[in-house]
């Protein structure tokens, strides 16, 4: 790969920008400009790419949910964890009510609002402080921040994520104080993040939880496992199937435009472009891992046909 593709991939993508909008329900993310879009690629060999918008700061939203998993994988376990949620796709919006309204007493998965909402409890008595300084340290980024403004807007807008919340308190499935589970849930949604710094994140995920320049092991080997394999089923919302059979890597979304892509054993990839699709998904920068993925063959499954040789007929 070089940046000569990753300009290809951009000019690809740019149209696209033209047929989403920008989330408006929280209304300070509605300032961003729809038209921007940038992507950063690093490797686990230390190469660095990055074209257009790279450097634009925006907030992490729901990518976050990604590093809350791990996170509360890390500390608590995988028992503990999925207590709290199931580990199926849903097949619905990403703040859907569905399954923890009805017989179905748990979320669908952790990369949705509801389940996300309930690992975010796991996470309260860590705190803010040790969560940001954990968040810098995965995406190599010292420059990170609650986004106050956004912040502000999406608590004050907040009256669906609040529902969710006490739906699973009715569920025991947050058991301490809603309002706090809430607070951190929605402070860690409006961390302030590059393309540059998810394309960190995702180099650190594609070696298995291990900084490639330092050699330090940052989150355990079945960790990142776990939290890849969500990404890969559920990490597009109601788009996750037709996102994994066109691009093929496990990816994460927010409603701030950014998606995080791993390329297990290779790279991690950025993108920003906040124009988004009814599902809340970046709608050229999903074309433009779309883009990439063909041209460089990283469909996971491709990978794996490359390595079948064809056998002799005898
Ligand atoms: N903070 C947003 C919310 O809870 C995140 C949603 C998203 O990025 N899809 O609604």
């Amino acid at each position: 790969m070089d940046e000569v593709l990753l300009r290809q991939a951009l000019e690809f993508g740019k149209p696209y920008t033209g047929k989403g909008e920008v989330a408006s329900y929280i209304p300070e993310l509605s300032k961003a400009d729809g038209r921007e879009l940038g992507i950063c690629v690093k490797t686990i060999d230390g190469e660095e790419l990055h074209c257009g918008y790279w450097q634009r700061r925006f907030t992490i939203q729901s990518i976050s949910k990604a590093i809350n998993l791990a996170m509360a994988l890390e500390h608590h376990g995988f028992d503990a964890v999925f207590l709290k949620t199931n580990m199926e796709p849903s097949g619905a919006s990403f703040n859907a009510m569905s399954r923890i309204s009805d017989s179905e007493d748990i979320p669908f998965n952790p990369l949705v609002n509801s389940g996300a909402i309930a690992i975010v409890e796991l996470l309260v008595p860590l705190g803010l402080e040790y969560m940001l300084s954990a968040v810098r340290g995965l995406c190599g980024d010292k420059y990170i921040t609650v986004d106050e403004d956004v912040f502000h807007s999406e608590w004050s807008h907040s009256a669906r994520n609040r529902s969710l919340a006490y739906l699973l308190q009715s569920k025991g499935l947050i058991n301490g104080d809603v309002d706090e589970t809430l607070r951190l849930y929605t402070q860690l949604c409006s961390l302030s993040v590059t393309a540059e710094s998810l394309a960190n994140l995702g180099q650190l995920l594609a070696n298995g939880g291990v900084q490639p320049e330092t050699g330090r092991r940052l989150l355990k080997e079945e960790v990142v496992r776990t939290t890849l394999t969500m990404m890969l089923t559920c990490g597009m919302y109601d788009g996750s199937g037709e996102f994994a059979v066109r691009v093929g890597l496990p990816s994460k979304s927010g409603v701030g435009g950014g998606i995080l892509s791993v390329v297990p054993g290779e790279m991690g990839i950025g993108v920003y472009g906040p124009s988004l699709d009814r599902k809340g998904n970046s709608v050229a920068g999903q074309k433009v891992l779309e883009y990439i993925s063909r041209r460089e063959k990283l469909h996971i499954l491709d990978r794996y046909a490359q390595r079948t040789v064809p056998t002799e007929q005898n």
